[in-house]
């Protein structure tokens, strides 16, 4: 869109926002903005928008909205979910696991990609409808278990808490939980969190051995400090162990917290035409790696840049 009479920008975006409010008073409208601008940034509708669940690979499954990822691996012991999203996911997600013929109560594991409220904000309540066990990897637990207020940027951030979850087992880097003949290796690629994990595992599909790699968040996000962080001193080591780990990981079917990582959308829709092996995309995973290691490596130096 481009305005053909440049207001002054504030008003600009107001007005862009609130077309409505063209004309009416200034003040109501920047006391609306202010109350609704933090949960309005923080919401992307695709968040929320529910998506179809699909069968990725073997008994691996896509049970989160357009955005957010869950990911759900049946066994004959109960089922393992990874993701709960945000708090009030909840009813998305069990939709999803029961419109594909499994039990939203055969919950047995819960996992998460890292800790910030879009994808461990229902936590909480899917503990609470299933009684599934909660494993979070060791350095993530204290901001679970505060409801975010021990986050190193957002801690003071009233928008981005969420319902504190009790830790049922506390995860190092390289341990591997198990159910049901299923092993899944929890990866600490920490810095977007201080306990951001990637999570792999192997599938069997057609009589061959897929690597499945799930990516915790490789992403820096807006403020963050990499440089002089006082309260975060090794953010930046932890972002470059993190991309070693991940270059170092064999990748066959590529997934992440967001499908948006992965393209998720696109490739349901090639599998809906009827492509098979869509899932499957070692180019994909190592361009995405690179690409965000390219980003994090030019907002180091950006930060590191005398006089800036
Ligand atoms: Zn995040």
């Amino acid at each position: 869109m481009t305005l053909r009479n440049p207001a002054p920008l504030a008003k600009t975006n107001a007005q862009l926002a609130f077309p409505f409010f063209q004309g009416r008073s200034t003040a109501l409208l920047f006391a609306l903005l202010l109350t609704l601008a933090p949960r309005m940034m923080a919401l992307e509708p695709s968040w929320t928008k529910p998506f179809p669940p699909h069968r990725i690979a073997g008994n691996l499954y896509y049970v989160g909205s357009e955005d957010l990822a869950s990911y759900l691996i049946v066994t004959p012991k109960g089922n393992i979910l990874i993701n709960s999203n945000l708090a009030s996911s909840t009813p998305l997600i069990r939709k999803s696991i029961e419109a594909l013929g499994f039990k939203f109560s055969d919950t047995r594991m819960l996992l998460i990609s890292h800790a910030h409220y879009d994808h461990c904000g229902g936590s909480a309540r899917v503990k609470r409808l299933t009684g599934a066990r909660y494993y979070v990897m060791d350095a993530d637990v204290p901001v679970v278990e505060s409801g975010g207020k021990a986050d190193f940027q957002y801690g003071a951030d009233p928008t981005m808490q969420f319902p504190s979850t009790k830790v049922d087992r506390v995860l190092h880097d390289g341990d591997t939980v198990q159910l049901g003949g299923v092993v899944l290796t929890a990866h600490k690629t920490a810095g977007h969190t201080r306990g951001t994990t990637t999570w792999t595992m192997d599938e069997v599909e057609g009589g061959r051995t897929l690597h499945v790699v799930i990516v915790g968040s490789p992403n820096v996000n807006p403020g963050y400090k990499l440089v002089g962080n006082k309260a975060y001193p090794q953010i930046a080591a932890d972002y470059k162990h993190g991309f070693q780990v991940l270059k170092s990981l064999p990748c066959d079917i590529f997934l992440g917290a967001h499908g948006s990582y992965y393209n998720m959308v696109q490739k349901y829709a090639r599998m809906k035409n009827g492509e098979r092996g869509v899932f499957i995309d070692p180019e994909g995973y190592e361009s995405y790696i690179a690409d965000r290691e390219q980003a994090f490596e030019t907002e180091l130096a950006r930060q590191s840049a005398p006089n800036r």
